[in-house]
């Protein structure tokens, strides 16, 4: 992820990594209140390009704010940061990781000191390029009555660390949890999709992370003139599914081979699922229907 080289924003500066002094007192280290973002930049024809910056940055403030922490930065504020520290870094094709974190303080209650980095790194795709076997977890995602499901909080991610460990284990490539209800939700890091007799399902928002890449998938799909219902629904349609797969910043749009046992019975290559993948490519890559305001 860095070098001696690397720069990264931190409080207010440009610094390098090993400038930036973390106290192990901090609350965030102790009990998971922080709150952080996964964003992608493209080397597009028009430049470098950071993909929904905008959406990201203002998901970041819904994190921060759900959670009692004060965000000092404004969304623009943000988005500008993030272009200096690509170019500060020679980045173009990268991956974005704000973080920001809470300072000293050993109670239960969110402390005045706040503290926001932002790191950026070449990554492939997170899941990589072929299908991928998964396997329901055992675990479910966190209830929307214990926490908020639509922040991306930094102790939520506990939940995605067991699900990936527990399939790995098992020799399965990802997970796929199901919702407090045993609905089927999304992987550890993912949004998950259906495809069948034509048609794309997925889960509504309400008990899943509202994932930007998600509402993408949606947009293109309608504009492609595909028909996209978002519902509950539990394991036992994986399992009469034509195909699937996950999309999310990191991983992109990835197909699923199999859910446990269970094969899906349309090639990848003909599935909605793939028409989708290569249209997502080209709308980052191409930096389509940007958001860009700078
Ligand atoms: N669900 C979870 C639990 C995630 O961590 C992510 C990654 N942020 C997603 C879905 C996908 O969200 P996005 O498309 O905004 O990256």
């Amino acid at each position: 992820y860095y070098n001696e080289n690397t720069t990264i924003f931190f409080n207010g500066q440009f610094v390098k990594v090993k400038e930036a002094p973390v106290s192990i007192y901090n609350q965030t280290m102790h009990y998971g209140n922080g709150v952080f973002e996964g964003i992608r930049a493209y080397d597009t024809p028009d430049g470098v390009r950071i993909f929904k910056a905008k959406e990201h940055y203002e998901r970041l403030h819904y994190s921060a704010e759900v959670m009692h922490i004060n965000l000092q930065y404004s969304v623009k504020e943000l988005e500008l940061i993030t272009y200096q520290l690509l170019e500060l870094n020679g980045l173009k094709d990268a991956y974005i990781r704000p973080l920001v974190y809470l300072g000293d303080n050993m109670s239960l209650t969110p402390t005045n000191e706040v503290h926001v980095v932002i790191m950026a790194w070449e990554w492939g795709k997170y899941l990589g390029d072929k299908l991928l076997r998964v396997m329901l977890s055992s675990f479910q995602r966190p209830n929307p009555k214990s926490c908020f499901v639509e922040a991306k909080v930094v102790g939520h991610y506990t939940n995605s660390i067991l699900a990936t460990t527990e399939a790995k284990a098992k020799g399965y490539d990802e997970a796929l949890l199901t919702d407090m209800n045993g609905y089927v939700a999304e992987g550890p890091g993912a949004n998950f999709f259906i495809e069948k007799d034509g048609k794309l399902f997925t889960a509504p928002l309400g008990n899943i992370l509202a994932g930007i890449t998600r509402q993408t998938v949606l947009e293109i799909g309608k504009e492609l003139g595909y028909e996209i219902e978002e519902k509950y629904f539990t394991p036992d349609e994986i399992f009469t599914a034509d195909s699937a797969f996950f999309c999310g910043t990191a991983a992109e749009v990835i197909g699923i081979e199999s859910v446990n046992e269970y094969k899906f019975p349309l090639d990848w290559e003909d599935s909605i699922g793939a028409v989708i993948q290569k249209k997502y490519k080209r709308r980052v890559a191409h930096n389509e229907y940007q958001n860009v305001y700078l």
